[in-house]
């Protein structure tokens, strides 16, 4: 037996680590499940790992800069174990095609998220010594229905409802990335979700780059809505069907757009019993200039109408959004401006990055002119004033009752749980991992900027 064969036989180990948002999450965890159907087992770290993946989502320059940094610690193993296979897989490996492999050169195989089905079938390409494979092609491909079995967690399971984006906000790749807009069908969601169910799932949490503006392709809404002739956005129609499905018993989604945002979502969140109070709605800039410079399609007017709107129909819920500063040429009125939306919205939390251009993207041809000191400082106030905002929203709970799903283990103490309430806030509590998938309800007894702590009542 030659060695090629004798390693082809041998198993082999998993282990994929994933930088970035949910979407990358729910991308690893398809391949990770296409690997294991193919034979593949899962390594716990990249010690124990036969292939190593890396999926990175490349919106931020931080994330890619992590991401290679944790690719280049790992010459010395390669060295070691020239067997090993290492790939990358998400929207870095389509934004940067087959130039990648120069910059990476330990890398043996570069594929983008619309070719991320053909994977098991890459590395078994690699395996036959066919190095340096890069697969970019189908970036407007629909994905194929398949679902393989493997979810990373027991009770809460995304579900991706379409992947892609047409609106080319001027500092984001994901268009370029991840190709325009496409959605699966109604049916072929309602299917994934009920067989969800079935296995015991309980919360869902419908992902997309631009869920609001979700289009069933067939156009085919009749059977989905109690009230087919009421005026609803496909999206509402989505979420009745989804609230109808037996043993579901929370649905959440992200993220929201607010240019196709409107009341018809904020009275389908009051009214859908299953749909959970909580609204992530990227405001980006409080600047109207600045938000017409990132192409972003709404006023700072339009958005605080519509952040009001929604805490008019779901007075309860809460709302969480993200922030963009030093965008080129924002001044300390326009960064003022950001300000004085974070404090008239009241955001419960936010994420806030500072700008770094990101080619193909628009803005890459303005001039990055806000300096890095000046870019942090206003990150910072923004983050000294949300930490407040955020505190005083969660001192609103003190001493009411929250449903809370307990989730985990606390990472420092077995005895201590962490769960989320409906509207998405993390609570830590007191109890056993027996209670982990279960419902419970929760006094809560004090507050953090970023948690709430209680007691079961
Ligand atoms: S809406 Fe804008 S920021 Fe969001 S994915 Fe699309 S282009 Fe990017």
């Amino acid at each position: 037996m030659n060695k090629k064969s004798l390693y082809i036989n041998m198993p082999k180990k998993i282990y994929i680590r994933t930088f970035g948002c949910q979407m990358s999450l729910r991308d690893s965890e398809f391949v990770a499940g296409l690997l294991l159907d193919d034979g593949f087992t899962l390594a716990n770290s990249i010690a124990g790992a036969d292939i190593i993946l890396f999926n990175s989502c490349s919106v931020r320059k931080h994330a890619e800069d992590r991401l290679i940094s944790n690719i280049s610690d790992l010459k010395l193993l390669k060295k070691k174990r020239p067997d090993i296979v290492i790939g990358l897989m998400g929207c870095t490996a389509q934004a940067y095609k087959d130039k990648i492999l120069d910059r990476l050169p330990i890398l043996d195989f570069s594929c983008g998220p619309g070719n991320e089905s053909d994977i098991p079938k890459i590395i078994k390409d690699i395996m036959e010594n066919r190095c340096g494979i890069v697969a970019t092609d189908k970036i407007n491909d629909k994905r194929p229905e398949i679902f393989p079995e493997y979810r990373q967690d027991r009770f809460r399971a995304y579900v991706s409802i379409g992947e892609g984006c047409n609106n080319f906000c001027s500092y984001c790749i994901v268009p370029y990335t991840r190709g325009r807009e496409r959605f699966r069908e109604i049916k072929d969601i309602l299917k994934e979700v009920k067989d969800l169910a079935k296995r015991g799932f309980k919360e869902i949490m419908l992902l997309g780059q631009n869920v609001n503006s979700y289009m069933n392709p067939s156009r085919n809404l009749t059977a989905y809505s109690s009230k087919p002739t009421a005026k609803k956005s496909d999206f509402v129609r989505l979420l009745e069907a989804l609230n109808a499905v037996k043993g579901i018993e929370r649905i959440r989604f992200m993220t929201s757009h607010p240019k196709d945002a409107s009341a018809d979502l904020f009275k389908a969140m009051r009214d859908l019993e299953k749909v959970c109070e909580h609204l992530h709605l990227p405001l980006q800039a409080g600047s109207n200039r600045i938000l017409k410079l990132m192409n972003r399609g709404y006023s700072a007017e339009k958005y605080l109408k519509l952040a009001g709107e929604y805490k008019k129909y779901v007075p309860e819920g809460s709302i969480t959004t993200d922030i963009i500063v030093g965008f080129p040429s924002e001044t300390r009125e326009d960064f003022g401006n950001t300000v004085k939306m974070v404090e008239g919205v009241g955001f419960d939390g936010a994420y806030m990055f500072k700008y770094s251009p990101r080619p193909p993207a628009k803005s890459v041809k303005l001039k990055d002119d806000v300096g890095q000191k000046e870019k942090e400082d206003r990150l910072n106030i923004l983050l000294n004033l949300q930490r407040e905002i955020s505190l005083n929203r969660n001192k609103l709970l003190n001493g009411k009752a929250v449903e809370v799903l307990v989730c985990d283990l606390h990472k420092k103490d077995n005895n201590v749980l962490t769960g989320r309430t409906r509207t998405n806030k993390v609570v830590v509590l007191g109890g056993s991992s027996d209670m982990i998938s279960k419902f419970v309800n929760v006094k809560i007894e004090s507050v953090t900027p970023h948690a709430l702590r209680g007691r079961i009542v």
